[in-house]
């Protein structure tokens, strides 16, 4: 859900976004500040939809790569191989996945 839509339920006084640059930072503001209950039109939230839809269905794994996850007391590197595994299915190249898989993850 990306952030204006959040700002668009009437319920949500606060949002918690990961942010790892001072660009985000930025962004986020200035998305807030347009940003209000109720404010998206019809068609706004139509597309949005339509967007969340295409996304998700090119996207089997929801990882936001917010790193929470981590450090996993197993080392496994979860958010680099979930973003490994979602690209190679959005891009139809799971021979790319095995390959980026043996690492070193970036
Ligand atoms: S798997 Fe880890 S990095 Fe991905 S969304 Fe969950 S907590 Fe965040």
């Amino acid at each position: 859900m990306g952030p204006a839509l959040v700002w668009h339920q009437p319920d949500v006084s606060l949002a918690l976004s990961g942010m790892s640059t001072m660009a985000q930072v930025v962004e986020n503001v200035a998305i807030a500040d347009r940003a209000g209950a109720g404010r998206l039109s019809a068609d706004e939230l139509q597309l949005l939809e339509r967007v969340r839809q295409a996304y998700q269905g090119l996207c089997p794994v929801p990882c936001t790569a917010c790193r929470y996850c981590m450090p996993c007391p197993s080392g496994v590197e979860i958010p680099s191989i979930f973003r490994i595994y979602n690209e190679s299915c959005m891009y139809a190249d799971p021979l790319m996945g095995r390959m980026r898989y043996k690492g070193p993850f970036a």
